[in-house]
């Protein structure tokens, strides 16, 4: 880290780091933290990748107002580099996700249109297709745009070989929203670190490549309709109502060698203990990789080095169920911590 030109050039180059207490004895467990993006998230990679690609094809004007349609970390990261650019953006958003999602991309001068939440991921995305006709607004496409896998070649994917050199990498372990970070990611290990086992993980309530259905697609790549496995989960983040277009690429390039599926309560469950046992704020779907990766630790061979993605940042839940056990007010025990020096009480302590 240093001088920058502007905030765009500090994307990515984000940070491994061991797990210490929460993983099992005999495996080196790692995790690749991109919360340390500068807007939080591992789309901050992506935003800046189509925003930039569509600069250099010609297919954004100067000034031309930007679209898409996001669960809200995407959207936050286009806000930022649109600011930082000058492009108006517009955002479609199902209501269901978190609420700072909304007010964040607000504040960095997006405008946000809700879409119900019964239409779910594939609503959102259909409106957002509608307006970008409407208006000749530019779309970024990221469930089916190559930029996205691109950038996740050329950044994600070079610094875990670089993390890694002269090392063993026997697994690598992901989730997927639009498969962005497995397509680019996994093609790059396949080709270069053929050894590496690429673990997906996916929700149990929609475990929609373990059910072997495929996805119905128009030309462009997009869904023609939700799939059937689908079930709504609390990942937000991870697999929409439909099969991505970049996910689909990288399950027929033969690149994932297991899928692993986890429960919302262990996604909740693991995003705490990253918390409280290593000190690692990360949000819902990082809880859920995690988990995953522990189920992988646990029948790995000794020695074996894991690495997992974490995917954002926990301050981006602090409206949603993984807060709904932390208390706003005193509890027992703190009245009692209170309660034990005489200054600084309050009366109906
Ligand atoms: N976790 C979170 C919180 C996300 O917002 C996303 C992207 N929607 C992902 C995981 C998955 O990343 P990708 O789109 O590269 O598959």
């Amino acid at each position: 880290m240093g001088r920058f030109d502007n905030i765009l050039g500090t994307i990515g180059n984000t940070p491994v780091v061991r797990i210490n207490r929460l993983a099992p004895e005999g495996v080196n467990l790692f995790v690749k933290v991109e919360a340390f993006n500068p807007l939080g998230s591992i789309k901050d990679r992506l935003a800046l990748g189509v925003v930039e690609a569509a600069e250099q094809a010609g297919q954004l004007r100067p000034g031309q107002t930007v679209i898409e349609a996001t669960s809200g970390n995407t959207g936050i990261g286009l806000a930022m580099v649109c600011a930082q650019k000058g492009y108006p953006l517009v955002v479609t958003m199902a209501e269901q996700f978190s609420v700072e999602r909304r007010k964040l991309m607000r504040f960095l001068g997006a405008k946000v249109v809700l879409t119900p939440a019964a239409g779910r991921a594939f609503a959102m995305v259909t409106k957002a297709a509608e307006l970008a006709r409407a208006h000749g607004w530019f779309m970024t496409r990221q469930f089916e745009n190559e930029a996205n896998a691109d950038i996740h070649s050329r950044t994600t994917a070079r610094e875990i070989l670089a993390d890694f050199r002269g090392e063993r990498l026997d697994y690598w372990v992901t989730g997927y929203g639009t498969g962005g970070t497995l397509k680019g990611v996994s093609r790059v290990l396949a080709a270069e670190r053929p050894d590496t086992r690429i673990v997906v993980c996916e929700p149990e309530d929609a475990p929609l490549l373990g059910s072997g259905v495929e996805q119905d697609r128009h030309p462009d790549g997009s869904a023609v309709t939700a799939h059937p496995a689908f079930k709504p989960h609390p990942m937000q983040g991870w697999t929409p109502d439909f099969i991505p277009k970049l996910t689909a690429d990288a399950v027929a390039m033969g690149a994932i060698d297991r899928i692993v599926t986890v429960s919302g309560a262990d996604a909740m469950r693991y995003a705490g203990e990253l918390a409280r046992k290593e000190g690692i704020f990360v949000g819902i779907t990082a809880g859920a990789t995690f988990a995953g990766a522990l189920r992988v630790a646990m029948d790995a061979p000794p020695g074996s080095n894991i690495l997992c993605m974490l995917p954002d940042t926990g301050e981006r839940y602090l409206t949603t169920p993984l807060f709904a056990d932390v208390p706003a007010e005193m509890t027992e025990e703190e009245q009692e911590i209170s309660r034990s020096t005489p200054s600084a009480q309050f009366a109906s302590v």
